[in-house]
């Protein structure tokens, strides 16, 4: 499957890549080739033979050494398919789930402002209340990706709990953009990653009812899916890493004279991406493990992760020089999305608060 992701990347993405950078192009067409040829659904539990998060990451990564916006939306494919088969709701699995898993259904994850909430960062954005056969949401979030009006997305939102110590208590539902009361607007546009068909959500007062329901209550399924979302998200990293590192191989015959001099070479660079890699696959084999050195290990992968790409991308621009900074350049628009890598949810900054606050 790997394989046939890379061949059908290599044949797609480098004619789209700038159209999709600079006009923000969404290559509907591609993520959806990608979805027949299997790739968002190796890692979903009770789908396949076993849980295989690996090459769900290494089929993101074959895109992602051309395209980062391409990878992450898969990577929001990945996660919603993944929300769906890890939860108990049989109804999802056998509607959307399949159709997510197979790419016929496209969708995201509009897990950001919880992820930061659960860690104490910011409060929950989105709030519901108890209606007919389910909960009236409403709220705004402001970047949510892989979105269209036929798309779907999976969202936490905070109910009033009288019986539960805080008050409050989450409840996380898979979300169709059609829903009534939902609308999607387009009214940012970003440096990088701007083919991701990100929209900021707002919800009025938009019915979800029960058989959308993944966890109610849903803190201890976040706890359990949180490795698995985290860990999907190296295969951004590793694609991007890998181009800047062939960027920094092709310079070599004209430059490698004076880029020798240079801090940080490929090689370097090469064997550090082999020990992320390996030891991603060895997280990612048991990705439900409630050890919390097993969190921290992931946290500290993720964290490693971001450093890593912008630290590539950084490597590669130096050794391109004018010819990586010209307005087509590959090594300006690698910089500019390495940057995505440090700063999309879980971000450096959280990474590091979570890693102090554990130690405590
Ligand atoms: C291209 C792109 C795609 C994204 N896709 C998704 C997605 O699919 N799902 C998802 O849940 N999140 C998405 N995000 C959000 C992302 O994961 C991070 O949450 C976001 O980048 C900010 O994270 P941070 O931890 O750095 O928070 P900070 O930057 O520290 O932000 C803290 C708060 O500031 C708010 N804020 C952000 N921008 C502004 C602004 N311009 N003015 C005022 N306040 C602002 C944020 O909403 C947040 O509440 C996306 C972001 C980008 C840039």
């Amino acid at each position: 499957m790997v394989e046939a992701v890379r061949a059908a990347a290599a044949r797609e993405l480098p004619s789209l890549v700038q159209k999709i950078d600079v006009e923000g192009y969404y290559p509907e067409s591609v993520m959806r080739e990608f979805g027949r040829l299997g790739a968002y659904a190796h890692h979903l539990p009770g789908h396949g033979a076993a849980v295989d998060l690996v090459t769900s990451i290494n089929a993101m990564a074959a895109a992602g050494e051309y395209c980062l916006s391409t990878s992450f939306c898969m990577w929001c494919q990945d996660a919603l398919a993944w929300y769906i088969y890890a939860s108990d709701n049989d109804t999802l699995k056998q509607t959307i789930g399949p159709q997510a898993a197979s790419g016929e259904a496209l969708g995201g994850t509009a897990l950001s402002n919880p992820m930061k909430s659960l860690f104490g960062i910011e409060a929950m954005r989105l709030k519901g209340r108890r209606g007919d056969g389910g909960y009236v949401v409403k709220g705004l979030l402001p970047y949510v990706s892989n979105l269209g009006n036929d798309h779907y997305f999976g969202a936490i939102f905070e109910v009033d709990d009288p019986k539960s110590g805080s008050g409050k208590r989450n409840v996380m539902a898979i979300v169709p953009c059609a829903a009534e009361g939902l609308t999607l607007a387009d009214n940012t546009k970003f440096v990088a990653l701007d083919g991701t068909r990100t929209f900021a959500v707002q919800m009025r007062d938009v019915v979800i009812p029960d058989s959308l329901i993944v966890a109610d209550p849903a803190d201890e399924y976040v706890a359990r899916i949180r490795a698995g979302f985290v860990l999907l998200q190296a295969g951004m990293a590793f694609g991007l890493i890998r181009d800047c590192i062939r960027l920094m191989e092709q310079t070599k015959g004209p430059l490698g004279h004076v880029n020798k001099y240079l801090e940080e070479q490929p090689e370097p660079l090469a064997e550090q991406l082999v020990a992320m890699e390996a030891e991603v696959a060895r997280l990612a084999a048991t990705p439900f493990e409630t050890d919390p050195a097993y969190w921290r290990a992931v946290i500290e992968a993720r964290l490693i992760a971001g450093e890593a790409s912008v630290k590539a991308a950084h490597a590669a621009m130096l050794h391109c020089g004018a010819r990586g900074y010209v307005l087509n350049g590959a090594a300006q628009r690698r910089l500019r999305e390495a940057y995505f890598v440090a700063i999309v949810t879980p971000a450096t900054k959280q990474l590091r608060k979570m890693l102090v606050d554990m130690a405590h």
